[in-house]
């Protein structure tokens, strides 16, 4: 094992580094340019659960439009999970707007710059507040995401299953932590992870820490991490109502804060349950079956139903708001939502 792994990522990143709209590459670094913290915690957030393909456009729509942390704060929340809608984990955007609002109110507008302050924020896990005080702030954070597991544990052949060590690679990550260049050296880690060690097939061929690997000279590096294996999903189904007035308006009700896609905009509907639901219509009408759309959520699967009417403009609903279609496109609604607007608006389809 080298006992320069920092070292040898370093060189390797200033010579590879991923070219990302909210990174300062190595050698703007060396040149003394800082990363802006607000744009390192905007794209610490996003990245969490999603792909960097994904979040660059997000990033550069939520940058342009709210260039700094100040005019997160002051846009009003349900404009800020219109915007993300389509990112999935909602919590996170709630979240994010409430941390907004803390860095203008308790922090004058500045982010904290220690790992410990910026954990008191809003949202701010242990990785996202080691990440943003190494990127943001060069402090000797040990920082560990996914690909930060995968590669401590191919590193040291760590064949303990996954979660039970996370621990151990914490752990192990730490020992590498450079005092010198702990932004770069987080970023280097996160990619070799993203681009050299990657899950299925790690390319050491081009990796810089190949001679010290003893995943790779014990010939298991691409089965590790090992993972204790997942419960199979349970099945959870749901009714949902599209209730579409004369002038094109449709019915939509808005989540409860606390929950699972809380704060969201939604079609009215049933709980989900693994039971058959019990039908649960906003207003009486004639509802016709249009389809089932299906959604894979972290813990379960959903097969929602969808069921239309045509109401009159004097149609009194017991839920929910009318909204305008021309406003649909900006109503703040979780895919899973978009999917079943589209399944109601659409032809009928056999169930
Ligand atoms: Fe990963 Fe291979 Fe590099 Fe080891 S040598 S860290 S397995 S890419």
């Amino acid at each position: 094992m080298t006992s320069d792994v920092s070292g040898a990522l370093l060189r390797w990143y200033d010579a590879h580094a991923r070219d990302l709209p909210w990174r300062v590459g190595p050698a703007a670094r060396a040149r003394g340019v800082r990363p802006d913290p607000y744009r390192v915690w905007l794209s610490e957030i996003m990245l969490q659960q999603t792909t960097v393909a994904t979040v660059k456009d997000y990033f550069e729509r939520f940058t342009a439009r709210w260039p700094a942390v100040a005019d997160l704060a002051a846009s009003p929340r349900e404009e800020v999970l219109s915007a993300w809608a389509g990112l999935g984990y909602y919590a996170r955007a709630r979240n994010l707007h409430a941390c907004a609002q803390t860095v203008v109110a308790a922090h004058d507008g500045a982010f904290p710059s220690t790992e410990a302050g910026l954990r008191a924020l809003p949202g701010v896990g242990l990785y996202t507040a080691a990440a943003i005080a190494a990127i943001a702030f060069d402090e000797a954070a040990t920082v560990v995401d996914g690909n930060v597991e995968r590669v401590m544990a191919r590193l040291h052949a760590v064949e303990e299953p996954l979660p039970g060590a996370k621990k151990a690679l914490y752990a192990l990550a730490a020992t590498h932590t450079p005092a010198a260049r702990p932004g770069d050296y987080a970023q280097a880690v996160m990619d070799l992870g993203a681009t050299v060690c990657t899950p299925r097939s790690p390319a050491c061929g081009a990796c810089p820490l190949a001679g010290g690997c003893e995943g790779r000279a014990r010939g298991i590096a691409a089965t590790l991490p090992r993972k204790t294996p997942k419960k199979a999903k349970p099945t959870r189904r749901g009714l949902c109502y599209l209730a579409r007035r004369e002038d094109g308006a449709v019915l939509l009700t808005v989540r409860p804060d606390a929950g699972l896609l809380g704060g969201m905009a939604e079609l009215p509907g049933t709980d989900w349950t693994e039971d058959e639901p019990a039908p649960a219509p906003p207003l009486p009408a004639r509802w016709r079956a249009m389809g089932a759309v299906r959604h894979g959520f972290t813990h379960f699967h959903l097969v929602l139903t969808v069921l239309r009417a045509d109401v009159p403009l004097d149609a009194v609903p017991a839920r929910g708001r009318w909204t305008p279609a021309a406003r649909l496109d900006d109503a703040p609604l979780p895919t899973v939502m978009r999917k079943a607007l589209a399944c109601g608006l659409g032809p009928e389809r056999l169930l």
